[in-house]
């Protein structure tokens, strides 16, 4: 019997729900994408800026925060290339890319699935641009798709 017997529409909707939008040191996050936009942590007591949310600043070890409105654009720092899944419904999605992105500002860096690219033509600092993928009206994921044109092999 297959594990999953649902679609990955309903999958995501799952996983969707299990996603606490509302949870205090996520929910700028999770409002703002909602919004089509990027926040990140950002430190009053000494200005950093700092991703994934944490409860205490891992510079200063201060305990107040605010939402800093982040860029939506940023360059390749690593990535992987899913073959398998251990989720049936995530197979149609395979083979995919996930990448950690180094924002342009703050330079904080976010996992996110790479799309609508030659899994070939992917390379580190890459160019990448933001879109917003929705699970459900509110919990929104950012994807990154190249910002062409960019130099492969000495050619634009
Ligand atoms: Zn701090």
């Amino acid at each position: 019997m297959d594990p999953w017997p649902c679609s990955l529409g309903e999958f995501a909707a799952q996983v969707a729900e299990n996603i606490a939008v509302d949870e205090p040191d996520f929910a700028g996050y999770w409002h703002a994408t909602a919004e089509s936009r990027i926040v990140v942590r950002h430190c009053t007591q000494c200005g950093a800026y700092s991703w994934p949310p944490r409860p205490i600043c891992a510079e200063c070890a201060g305990s107040e925060f605010d939402w800093s409105e982040a860029s939506q654009t940023g360059r390749l720092y690593s990535w992987t290339v899913v073959h398998r899944t251990p989720t049936m419904p995530w197979r149609d999605l395979v083979p995919y890319a996930v990448g950690v992105v180094t924002l342009d500002h703050p330079a904080v860096r976010m996992l996110g699935r790479i799309v609508a690219v030659d899994l070939e033509q992917v390379f580190i600092d890459m160019p990448l641009q933001a879109h917003f993928e929705a699970l459900t009206p509110q919990v929104v994921m950012p994807v990154w798709t190249p910002i062409r044109p960019f130099q492969v092999d000495g050619e634009m």
